[in-house]
């Protein structure tokens, strides 16, 4: 080929796209070039002096993005991305004054997300993970496309890429894609259409738990494929036989999944509540297996001289403070100040006498709560009853977590000065002159002045109109459905009201649910079964008004089909087209939808699965109806 076309020498070492064209034996070396790309970025922010809530933004926004591109192709393997992790961690704990590197928290830490106390920064090798779960998903999803039709005549014709093992002799992408396939294993499920597809005790396909999979053991049972348990004469469940098979834990759940005999089984994301893989939720689930299989799940890592181990790191997030108070507050919680005792605990070897008044060591309790200087500012500001109490906290997690509890402007007050009094001890550290502390209250104050001004910009009252039920044009009616459903005893009603466009009420409806999986799933029912009535009727233009959001998006786009209720979604769509000439979706306020609300309940208290149509207004829902009516004329 070379000789043909006649190239001297094929140019492997070069890039394409960004990528590399060839990735060889020596992945190391393939991906050199990324690592040189952060370095390079982070020598460049090196002279910068920036505070740690400024480099936290350059780390998530431009360090952890360069390697992206590459990561969605292949896998940057574990070692790599630990070594670029390493170089940011550097980067993030080197200290504006010397050239600190002590690591304050592991990487690890960093990584888990702010309401566990960490900062989220990615974990670069679970996120290459995610990113190629996202090409094996696409694969699956999307089997027609020509790189897909490729690779499923190269490596899995007559089966699927789920089933797909790392044989020899294959090439590097294909390889990658598959330690995607694992992970994306990790989340998916099945729904069910004709069950043709779904093996019962094998496959993920029970919307439920982390296995996804029927916690009856299969025992001597002959069924082996979802579809034998699904009456061919009705298209639904065969009941009897599902609560003979399984254990109540199962049978329960399973008699709520939607079926459709018309179509095949299709794969859905488990960890999305629409059923649609994404990156995001991907790599939350990659590092939960991650901390599960380190044994410590964040929430249940202990900490020293916390009584209660539950730390609300969110409030610290939660505070209307700037960005930079917040990683103080932060850093003083994980007690990772750089106080000279803690610096000595680290193997750092220097004079821990406090360089504010040079009499005792310095940990943070000394600094702020018991040196002779801090104790006069706490004088001044008259907070010395506070200051006494906090005195005796044992922990950074304690003491941030008193003031946390504090009342509003103490709380302010609190943390504001002692990031202002860290600030002043900076200088004192640095040898250059400390601020007096006339200077440091006045900046206290300063501060909070400014911060009040800030937030009471944000808590603008908000004045909305309160909405109200409209009528539909001339030769069309307008249908109102709700549903109403009990957690506790998976029960539920529905119930409907068609009105003209004089706010006439034509006719109304109600109907008990015997069984469905959760709320969104009973309005689903609900509006069903209105527009199987509307039909029955002979309405021909209608306006179907819910004020389930969620229902009203999805039966009008085809984004929510890989949802546990995507096959009723698809079958009120194709209700909706087949049956009437112009049916419209409308979205609303609870406020324009009482009448069906109050007509759902009724619903609840028929008998097992019943329905009742009106045709005159009942006495229950008249005062609501001329309300509506009232308020429409406004
Ligand atoms: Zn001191």
């Amino acid at each position: 080929m070379r000789s043909i076309l006649s190239i001297n020498q094929e140019a492997t070492n070069e890039r394409y796209l960004g990528l590399p064209i060839s990735v060889g034996k020596s992945k190391k070396k393939a991906f050199e070039y990324i690592k040189q790309k952060i370095w390079a970025r982070i020598q460049g922010w090196q002279e910068r002096l920036l505070s740690k809530a400024g480099k936290e933004i350059l780390v998530k926004a431009v360090a952890q993005a360069i390697p992206t591109y590459a990561m969605s192709c292949f896998d940057l393997t574990k070692g790599l991305c630990d070594e670029l992790s390493s170089i940011i961690g550097r980067y993030w704990w080197s200290q504006q004054d010397k050239d600190n590197k002590v690591h304050w928290l592991s990487w690890l830490k960093l990584t888990r997300s702010k309401k566990k106390g960490g900062l989220g920064f990615r974990d670069l090798h679970l996120f290459n993970l995610a990113m190629l779960a996202r090409q094996a998903w696409r694969l699956l999803t999307n089997p027609d496309t020509l790189v897909g039709q490729v690779l499923k005549a190269k490596y899995y014709s007559g089966t699927s890429i789920l089933q797909c093992k790392a044989n020899g002799g294959i090439s590097y992408s294909w390889r990658s894609i598959l330690e995607g396939v694992k992970l994306l294993k990790k989340g998916i499920i099945w729904r069910i259409g004709d069950g043709n597809d779904t093996k019962i005790w094998s496959d993920p396909w029970i919307p439920r738990g982390i296995t996804r999979r029927p916690i009856t053991p299969r025992g001597s049972s002959l069924l082996t494929k979802v579809s034998e348990l699904i009456d061919p004469v009705t298209g639904t469940w065969d009941e009897q036989l599902v609560t003979d098979t399984f254990w109540p834990e199962d049978a329960n759940v399973i008699l709520t999944i939607p079926t459709d005999v018309e179509t095949t089984d299709w794969p859905a994301w488990h960890f999305d509540c629409t059923g649609n893989f994404s990156v995001k939720s991907a790599y939350k689930l990659a590092v939960q297996f991650r901390d599960w299989e380190l044994g410590e799940d964040a929430s249940s890592s202990m900490a020293a001289g916390m009584i209660n181990n539950e730390f609300s790191w969110h409030k610290i997030w939660q505070l209307k403070f700037p960005n930079k108070v917040k990683m103080f507050i932060w850093r003083l919680a994980h007690n990772s100040l750089p106080v000279r005792r803690n610096l000595a605990r680290r193997g750092v070897q220097m004079d821990t006498i406090c360089p504010v008044c040079h009499r005792l060591d310095e940990d943070c309790g000394h600094l702020f709560f018991k040196c002779k200087r801090a104790r006069e500012c706490w004088q001044i500001m008259s907070l010395e009853n506070i200051r006494t109490e906090l005195e005796l906290c044992t922990s950074g997690k304690e003491t941030v977590m008193r003031i946390l509890n504090m009342k509003e402007n103490e709380r302010n007050k609190v943390f504001i000065w002692m990031w202002r009094w860290w600030a002043a001890r900076n200088k004192a550290n640095a040898g250059e002159k400390m601020p007096t502390i006339a200077d440091i209250i006045r900046s206290v104050n300063f501060h909070i002045f400014e911060y009040e001004k800030l937030n009471a910009k944000c808590d603008a009252p908000s004045c909305a109109t309160r909405p109200a039920w409209k009528p539909p044009p001339v030769d069309v009616y307008k249908i109102n459905v709700d549903a109403s459903f009990h957690e506790k005893t998976k029960q539920g009603g529905w119930g409907f009201v068609a009105r003209d466009y004089k706010g006439n009420f034509l006719e109304g409806g109600a109907g008990m649910i015997v069984r469905a999986a959760n709320a969104l799933q009973a309005e689903t029912l609900g509006v069903l079964r209105s527009l199987e009535r509307a039909a029955a009727l002979g309405m021909t233009r209608i306006i179907l008004e819910t004020d389930a959001a969620v229902v009203g998006k999805a039966i009008t786009s085809t984004t929510l089909d890989r949802s546990t209720n995507g096959c009723l979604f698809r079958q009120i769509r194709e209700f909706m087209v087949s049956q009437f000439v112009c049916c419209t979706v409308s979205i609303c306020s609870r406020l324009c939808n009482r009448v069906a609300d109050a007509l759902a309940s009724f619903g609840c208290t028929l008998e097992d699965g019943s329905s009742k149509y009106m045709s005159h207004i009942p006495d229950f829902v008249s005062a609501l109806v001329s309300s509506d009516l009232t308020g429409a004329c406004d």
